[in-house]
């Protein structure tokens, strides 16, 4: 305890001492500091880095060739495979290679990562810029594309969005990248970026919670080996039925519904443990919602029809564009499942526009093989012998659940054709199964 009643000259001298050792301290550092001259290559911000582990990595193969570069480990097979790929392709550059990254989860979905590529000359000039985006599905570390987070004609409204921000033509959206903000989503391409604030867009945006639909539809009944289901919305209770792909198979389409009828159809197809497609009218899936919903629980398909049964075999863009996606959005909004197949209405779309609206958006347009003219008969004999004398292993049968008729004689079909050995399935899966 002696040092503590220290005489007053030997604090000084304690004093001075140390202020000499601080002194020492400071001008190395100071002065030293220059002597470094890639310090600020060396550290980076932790701003804007929530996710991941921050790592670094510095070679100095030689003077001409220094790379310093910051990423993000993630413990996670698929997003560290993403990183190391970016790492490992980096352009081999003479001079100072310099990667910072931001990483943010984005609502509780997403994981927004962005890579920002720096390339300095000898006196510390920046020679080259570059940023990557990538985003990942926070459960399965998968990469998302702009088709899982955007939906619609969405190809024609990011050219248009490209055209009008930045004066930009998109040929394509291949070459684009994104990041997805909280409420923006930043679109880049051609050096220049376009942003879609989502409340501009939101019926383009498949978002959970964030779009035109809320919840999706869960499914209480589904089909193994089916083409047209979505793994997240089968819950444990949900009844399997499924598709022998070797057995010989039907679809029974039904146009221009839902109606009133459309419940006693389903209950059929219920019942004999079958499915069916509906290929909807827009304004009727307005008129009759919870039959729509009735049948995404079911696990029916569901198709689009257009919307009041214009023909969208036209040059009026805008027209088309109503007609198809007006109903996607009906369907879509309702269910939160999307229409992946168009039948336009009297099966006419030679026209050029129509099929490049449909399909070019991801609409398989689908006609029928056998046509029942139920329509015209309004009689279900008629409608039942036009099936027995037309029907085959890979028939697409086209019916209308308008007519009582029409009823009556699916009600005979459906265990007759599956007595016969036929499998009831969609149209989606029939196509997959049987080919177009
Ligand atoms: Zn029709």
């Amino acid at each position: 305890m002696n040092h503590i009643h220290l005489k007053p000259r030997y604090g000084r001298i304690v004093f001075v001492a140390a202020c000499i050792v601080f002194l020492a301290v400071a001008i190395h550092f100071v002065w030293a500091r220059p002597d470094d001259a890639y310090t600020s290559f060396k550290t980076v911000s932790s701003e804007h880095k929530t996710v991941g582990e921050k790592q670094e990595l510095f070679q100095e193969e030689n003077e001409e060739k220094l790379r310093f570069l910051h990423y993000p480990a993630f413990s996670q097979e698929q997003m560290d495979k993403v990183v190391k790929n970016y790492i490992d392709t980096l352009p081999d550059e003479l001079g100072i290679t310099f990667v910072d990254y931001e990483c943010e989860e984005v609502f509780d979905q997403y994981i927004s990562l962005i890579f920002h590529y720096q390339l300095f000359d000898q006196q510390q000039n920046v020679k080259q810029v570059n940023h990557q985006y990538f985003t990942f599905q926070k459960e399965s570390g998968n990469i998302v594309g702009l088709p899982d987070i955007l939906r619609r004609d969405y190809i024609n409204m990011i050219k248009t969005a490209f055209k009008k921000q930045a004066n930009v033509d998109v040929k394509s959206i291949d070459g684009i990248s994104f990041s997805i903000d909280e409420n923006v989503i930043h679109l880049y391409a051609s050096q220049k970026e376009v942003a879609l604030p989502f409340n501009d867009i939101k019926k383009y945006i498949k978002l959970k919670g964030k779009g035109i639909a809320s919840e999706p539809i869960r499914y209480q009944r589904i089909f193994k080996n089916s083409t047209i289901y979505d793994e997240k919305l089968i819950d444990k209770d949900t009844e399997t039925l499924s598709i022998d792909p070797d057995k010989p198979m039907i679809a029974m389409t039904f146009d221009d519904g839902p109606s009133n009828l459309t419940e006693e159809v389903m209950k059929i197809f219920i019942d004999h443990k079958a499915t069916a497609s509906f290929f909807m009218l827009g304004q009727n899936v307005e008129n009759y919602p919870n039959i729509v919903k009735y049948m995404a629980e079911q696990g029916f398909e569901m198709c689009n029809h257009s919307w009041d049964h214009q023909s969208i075999d036209t040059n009026d863009k805008d027209l088309i564009t109503h007609e198809v996606f007006d109903t996607q959005d009906a369907i879509y909004g309702l269910t939160g499942i999307e229409p992946t197949r168009m039948r336009p209405p009297y099966g006419a779309f030679n026209n050029f526009e129509t099929k490049e609206i449909v399909e070019g958006n991801g609409l398989g347009i689908t006609l029928w093989n056998v046509d029942t003219l139920d329509w015209k008969s309004r009689n279900s004999e008629s409608v039942k012998s036009a099936v027995r004398q037309h029907t085959f292993d890979g028939a697409i049968i086209l019916f209308h659940d308008l007519y009582p008729s029409t009823v009556d004689a699916v009600k005979e079909l459906v265990p007759e054709l599956q007595s016969q050995g036929y499998q009831l399935v969609s149209v989606s899966d029939l196509i997959k199964y049987k080919g177009q």
